[in-house]
């Protein structure tokens, strides 16, 4: 299980986690990343952070 941590100073709220693994990443209100869980085992999840344009997300 990886826990999920999103460092909302490098998120540039392009939305591809979201639409990647909608379950665990959605945009909030000040349009930056945030996760829905605080860890999952879901493959999206690694997808999605291979695929952060800036390395926003950090699986631990
Ligand atoms: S993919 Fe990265 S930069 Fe884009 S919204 Fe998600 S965390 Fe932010």
């Amino acid at each position: 299980m990886a826990k999920i941590t999103i460092d909302k100073d490098a998120c540039i709220g392009c939305g591809v986690c979201e639409n990647l693994c909608p379950d665990v990443f959605k945009l909030g209100d000040d349009m930056k990343a945030e996760a829905l869980v605080p860890e999952s085992d879901l493959p999206c999840v690694q997808d999605a952070a291979d695929s952060c344009p800036t390395n926003a997300i950090q699986l631990g």
